[in-house]
């Protein structure tokens, strides 16, 4: 029997050789890794051109009313990033979480939804859970101010957000007591560190009293009992020993206290507590963390002094909503 004609041209059957079998498999192969090569080369530089977290959506934040003075915890898992938005439209932002993607992404749609005219940051201590974060913020929104730490650090972390301040031109102080953040109707006066004979990071960290009419608000970083109580004997020996021209420091019946080093039993001392009495206690830790933050002490001392305990790792973000006449809400997201 004949065999059947092909029926055209591309129907023509030239059997390869096992050779060019092999080799068209071979080509076949560099030509797809070469593709994925590609494909990953472009990815990389479209986001170096124009990185994907710039592309989040901004995250819808109400105006504030008239007067409205807010503090924003936000949830950044295991560290702490506080955002202070002054009514003049400033911002005062003390620390930026430790830098993880999720913490990066997080921050990037919150400050496109700030709004802020200006922003000054304050990095209270040189862990990486606090100013992990600040280096890309830094990048991207800029400051006017960076106060760095009494004691710095070389982790890349740390370099880094020093490297983006200078970039951005922004002006690079070491916080130190007695100096006043001026926002108008507000102020911040540092009460710690004692910048020549700090030798320890968390005892160190930067200390921040806000007074805004009559609310006030503390916030203590990570520092320990030690300082705590030596901040207490402070106060306690000569009221005004914080103040300075007419920025006045009153540390009883505060309205609001980022409680210490995330509720760590070795902070938040029973007498610290008692003189300061706060209304609210903001703790700024992560789910499950492995440090088992906060505390039962900690928790039972702010129990006793008669504060109500709002956690990010419970509520995520937490906001202040703060008037000058002294009453503010909290509510969360
Ligand atoms: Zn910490």
């Amino acid at each position: 029997m004949r065999p059947a004609k092909p029926r055209g041209a591309f129907a023509i059957q030239i059997p390869m050789t096992r050779n060019e079998r092999k080799k068209l498999q071979w080509v076949r192969k560099w030509v797809t890794v070469g593709l994925a090569v590609l494909l990953v080369l472009a990815v990389a530089v479209f986001n170096a051109l124009c990185p994907f977290r710039t592309l989040l959506a901004a995250r819808a934040i109400a105006a504030p009313v008239e007067g409205e003075l807010r503090i924003y915890f936000l949830d950044v898992g295991q560290g702490d990033c506080t955002v202070v938005s002054f009514p003049n439209g400033e911002a005062l932002v003390i620390d930026g979480g430790d830098g993880s993607w999720k913490n990066d992404d997080h921050l990037m749609r919150f400050f496109k939804g700030l709004h802020a005219k200006e922003l000054t940051f304050v990095s209270s201590h040189a862990d990486t859970d606090h100013c992990g974060g600040l280096a890309y913020i830094l990048e991207y929104f800029g400051a006017k101010t960076l106060y760095l730490p009494a004691i710095g650090s070389d982790d890349a972390a740390y370099t880094d957000m020093q490297t983006e301040a200078e970039k951005r031109g922004a002006e690079i102080k070491t916080a130190k007591r007695y100096e006043i953040l001026d926002y108008g109707e507000a102020y911040v006066s540092f009460l710690s560190p004692y910048s020549q004979e700090e030798t320890e990071t968390n005892e160190a960290s930067t200390v921040l009293y806000l007074q805004y009419g009559e609310f006030s608000a503390l916030f203590t970083a990570d520092i320990n009992a030690k300082r705590e109580e030596k901040l207490r004997q402070e106060y306690e020996a000569m009221q005004s020993i914080f103040d300075y021209k007419d920025y006045t420091v009153r540390l009883e019946d505060i309205d609001v206290l980022k409680v210490a080093h995330h509720g760590s039993d070795a902070s938040s001392n029973a007498q610290w507590l008692a003189l300061l009495k706060p209304k609210a206690s903001v703790i700024s830790c992560g789910r499950g963390n492995p440090y088992g933050h906060p505390s039962g002490g900690a928790l039972q001392r702010l129990f006793d002094c008669g504060s109500e305990i709002y956690r990010t790792d419970e509520l995520g973000d937490i906001m202040i909503s703060a008037f000058p006449d002294g009453n503010f809400e909290v509510t969360w997201e």
